[in-house]
């Protein structure tokens, strides 16, 4: 298995293992910092993410950044990645043997970069590590503990945008959310996150 999140990485770039290798124009691997406490996790790469190789970066990524500036934060102490680390055609839905294909990549930035809080944004991420098929408007704002991370769903920026825009309920919901993201990382740390690590990776 992979000994760095580098190597990971090397081998990310290349990946054919699902189709979505052929309609892609690069592997979205990663924005941030990996040595932060914080990550967020989308979805797929859309449209600008795929021609810029990088997450987040159109009207939804310009949402993300205003809130993690409300919380006093910005991309330099996060990392954001998706689920799919390319983009399905049209930006539709990944399916089940894609995610499947892809989620050693997904674990291994989990491991590699061990957070302390990880904010799920909208169903697929949310599913992905609740490992339950929960609808994201019955569990956002809601604290996961899941392989040694605290686990906050929200909605994802996207659907916030088309769902009222600022003034919206999904809008209020997505605030409040980030000001428990702010909580929780003024929190003390009260457990070893080293060895925590190592009982994840059996886990995983
Ligand atoms: S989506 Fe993931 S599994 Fe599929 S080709 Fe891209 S990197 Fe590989």
């Amino acid at each position: 298995m992979w000994e760095t999140l580098e190597a990971v990485e090397s081998e990310a770039v290349g990946c054919t293992k699902c189709r979505l290798a052929a309609g892609r124009t690069q592997v979205v691997w990663m924005d941030g910092n990996p040595e932060s406490k914080l990550m967020f996790i989308g979805e797929a790469p859309g449209f600008h993410e795929d021609k810029q190789g990088r997450p987040f970066v159109g009207a939804a990524g310009k949402l993300l950044d205003q809130m993690l500036e409300s919380i006093g934060l910005d991309r330099t102490q996060c990392t954001i990645v998706n689920i799919l680390k390319c983009r399905p055609p049209g930006n539709r839905d990944p399916m089940p043997d894609e995610i499947e294909s892809c989620k050693p990549y997904l674990v291994a930035q989990i491991r590699f970069i061990n957070p302390k809080v990880i904010v799920t944004l909208g169903n697929f991420a949310t599913r992905f590590m609740l490992e339950k098929q929960v609808s994201i408007s019955k569990v956002r704002g809601q604290r996961f503990e899941v392989y040694g991370a605290t686990v906050i769903p929200t909605f994802h920026p996207a659907a916030v945008l088309h769902g009222g825009g600022m003034s919206g309920p999904a809008m209020q919901g997505l605030k409040a959310d980030f000001e428990q993201v702010r909580q929780i990382l003024d929190e003390p740390v009260v457990q070893d996150k080293e060895t925590e690590l190592v009982e994840q990776q059996s886990l995983f």
